[in-house]
């Protein structure tokens, strides 16, 4: 079947139990971000510029855990900031799997090969000798990490290890140039690819996670998947990035950029997405088939974001992940003292003018999973999505060439600060003039190579594809 029998059971018996004792709102996946300090700065996260006068800060263990024992979420997905820089990540992941929870770990993947070595450490024995040595031939593991991972791990410390509950959800929004521009960071997506590969090897399921931007083209979300499916990922997470408060504000501040040149309308994202039920054929793509039409422009949802409640540092975040009016300090306080009724679209009017454009997963996607605005047939396409057969692993998206930025010795990020750093009005026009994306933008290729295809090479030309084939 399409998704783990066991997850798919766990969810429908909590809605299910809520249905019946007529619960009005609770919660279906805890956003729990223990910290916002984060290793990158992308462009269009509004974490980190929102909470910029508290990214030292952390949430206390025992408040993450209890905050997920107050929500009784099913699921909880760890992210931030970058969780994976939280010093009690493993006691965190531990604590909630010891609560009966399914856990993703939402990492933009940096520090994920360490997180994986020690895990190694910790189960080390002689049997596991052709695993260190097929990820040192595939240049997964330095011969000093093998060295290192024999001597095991002594600190008494747990280590997150491969079970059917956990998730590792890596921040992928493109392909290697795309990607890297909207990190910000050359090597990023290299990075990515490889601690996936690592990950798959040892037996954890992973998931990859993806935001559309305005100029995020269709056919290169398209060789994503395909190039992901090939590495054996198990899923994929899709939404749509548009112009909320703390996004829109760096963007105008640092980039000199209009919200409206990087973000998607819901027009644009009704375009975008007009095929991901197709999508939802050839790969497993995470979400409800109802959110799939939502997003694909063919139906109305209500906006449903107390399904997906944040948990932060400042407390309870309302009303959405995305935008805040408040914190409060407990999650029924905050289910009983905010105007639901103020949020979302209702038969194209926006209740906030904020929402007018919104149509995120955490918004909208439980409110295909619960029910709201149910048509006929629906309940028989959810069990037909999830209970249908698991796409198979595209096999040849190993051909799809998702490397056509840093690893070829492209350099675009070096371009980009150029024309950042000459005048943040010209930026964009400087930078596409060179033949690069919008500065800091998710890759306007005008004059550019498109994505997925080589560029000739400007430096030397080490496809790493190759290392890839068995
Ligand atoms: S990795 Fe995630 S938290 Fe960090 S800057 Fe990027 S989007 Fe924000
Ligand atoms: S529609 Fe819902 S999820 Fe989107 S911004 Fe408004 S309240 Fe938040």
């Amino acid at each position: 079947m399409r998704f783990p029998l066991a997850l798919t059971v766990k969810m429908a018996r909590h809605i299910v139990k809520h249905k019946r004792r007529r619960t009005a709102r609770f919660a279906l996946v805890l956003q729990l971000e223990p910290l916002h300090t984060c290793n990158l700065s992308c462009t269009g996260c509004g974490r980190i510029r929102e909470y910029s006068t508290s990214l030292k800060d952390m949430m206390s263990l025992e408040d993450c855990l209890g905050a997920a024992q107050e929500c009784d979420a099913p699921m909880v997905s760890i992210c931030g900031g970058e969780p994976l820089i939280y010093p009690k990540i493993e006691e965190l992941v531990a604590g909630l799997l010891g609560q009966g929870r399914i856990v993703y770990v939402c990492t933009n993947a940096m520090f994920m090969r360490k997180k994986l070595k020690d895990y190694l450490a910790a189960v080390y024995s002689p049997g596991l000798e052709p695993t260190l040595t097929r990820l040192r031939a595939e240049k997964l593991i330095a011969d000093k990490d093998a060295e290192t991972i024999r001597k095991g791990k002594t600190d008494g410390r747990p280590v997150i290890a491969p079970t059917k509950w956990l998730y590792w959800n890596v921040h992928v929004d493109g392909l290697e140039y795309t990607h890297d521009l909207i990190v910000e960071r050359e090597g990023v997506f290299k990075e990515c690819v490889e601690a996936i590969r690592m990950a798959k090897i040892l037996g954890f399921q992973v998931a990859t996670n993806t935001t559309v931007y305005k100029e995020t083209e269709v056919q290169e979300l398209e060789q994503m998947f395909e190039f992901f499916s090939s590495l054996g990922v198990d899923g994929h997470t899709i939404s749509p990035g548009y112009d909320y408060d703390a996004a829109k504000k760096d963007m105008a501040k640092r980039l000199g950029k209009k919200s409206e040149d990087f973000f998607l309308t819901r027009a644009m994202t009704q375009q975008k997405f007009a095929r991901i039920q197709e999508w939802g054929k050839r790969f497993t793509i995470f979400g409800t088939t109802v959110y799939q039409e939502f997003l694909a422009g063919k139906r109305d949802l209500t906006c449903t974001a107390w399904a997906i409640p944040t948990r932060n540092v400042r407390g309870w975040k309302a009303p959405c992940y995305l935008m805040t009016d408040g914190h409060f300090q407990h999650y029924q306080e905050m289910l009983d003292q905010v105007d639901w009724n103020k949020y979302g679209v209702v038969e194209g009017v926006a209740r906030d003018p904020r929402c007018e454009n919104c149509m995120v997963h955490c918004g909208y996607d439980p409110s295909g999973a619960l029910g709201t605005n149910y048509l006929p047939g629906d309940n028989w396409k959810m069990v037909k999505y999830n209970f249908g057969r698991k796409p198979a692993p595209y096999h040849a998206g190993r051909q799809v060439e998702a490397f056509n930025g840093y690893s070829i010795g492209k350099g675009h990020l070096a371009e980009a600060n150029a024309a950042i750093n000459s005048g943040l009005a010209g930026a964009k026009s400087a930078f596409q003039t060179q033949g690069g994306g919008a500065a800091g933008g998710s890759g306007s290729r005008a004059g550019q190579n498109p994505p997925g295809k080589k560029a000739p090479a400007a430096g030397s030309p080490p496809d790493p594809l190759p290392r890839y084939q068995k």
